[in-house]
């Protein structure tokens, strides 16, 4: 029995099957959230990794959110499509080794993938059988649209038989998370444009003008009365 247990969701995006997997492969639990016929090729599907930080609690650190929500959107527009909901925090390290590799980051300002390496995880060991079933287990089309920039995942999806066209997601984010993707461009593999990480980085640049200017202006005019106060000591001295 697959599919453990399903209910109707009422969500921002729309209403969604939810329901919980078990994979035969290696008793790996995951959710799905599926809407419309997916039996029909060309149905969007998402696989993705769990992120606490970025999706309950809105760190700046990363894109899962963002690819997440925009997922979900584009399902509702389209009016069909799934997305497999992966307990794979941290890579699929958990949330221990996750906060691990966060905190060297931070203390010895490195990026994911040297922080990882010096703790000597393993890049990214995450498997993708579990969702693959889930797919199986509700008779998804054997002709996906499949939204994701990781070769890894298009690969492991491929070899389960699935004909995959890849569907890229365009989106705004901050200063930090945009450091991250181009770590995961260079280094990772991921299946990123320069374009769009072109629009990020100026995005991101453009976000702080307003903030230079207006401190310039700030401190011009703090100049300007400190001129005052200067001119007025003098004629008084
Ligand atoms: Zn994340």
């Amino acid at each position: 029995m697959p599919i453990i247990s399903s209910t109707r969701l009422s969500t921002k995006f729309g209403n969604f099957q939810a329901s919980l997997h078990r994979s035969s492969h290696n008793s790996q639990s995951c959710l799905s959230f599926a809407t419309g016929d997916l039996t029909q090729k060309n149905c969007l599907v998402r696989i993705h990794s769990s992120c606490l930080f970025a999706e309950a609690f809105h760190s700046f650190e990363c894109d899962c959110k963002q690819q997440l929500n925009q997922t979900f959107e584009l399902i509702q527009r389209e009016g069909r499509g799934v997305i497999i909901y992966l307990d794979q925090e941290g890579r699929g390290h958990g949330l221990l080794r996750k906060i691990n590799a966060m905190n060297l980051e931070n203390e010895l300002n490195l990026d994911t993938v040297e922080a990882f390496k010096k703790l000597h995880y393993a890049i990214d060991p995450r498997s993708y059988k579990a969702a693959i079933d889930a797919l199986g287990d509700l008779k998804v089309s054997k002709q996906i649209k499949l939204v994701t920039n990781n070769p890894k995942k298009i690969k492991q999806v491929q070899q389960a038989d699935y004909e995959v066209d890849r569907v890229e997601l365009v989106y705004d984010l901050e200063e930090k998370a945009v450091d991250y993707l181009t770590v995961k461009k260079n280094k990772l593999g991921h299946l990123i444009s320069d374009n769009f990480l072109k629009r990020l980085t100026n995005q991101s640049q453009t976000a702080v003008v307003p903030f230079t200017l207006g401190m310039m202006v700030k401190i011009k005019n703090n100049l300007r009365i400190l001129n005052g106060i200067i001119a007025y000591l003098k004629s008084i001295v």
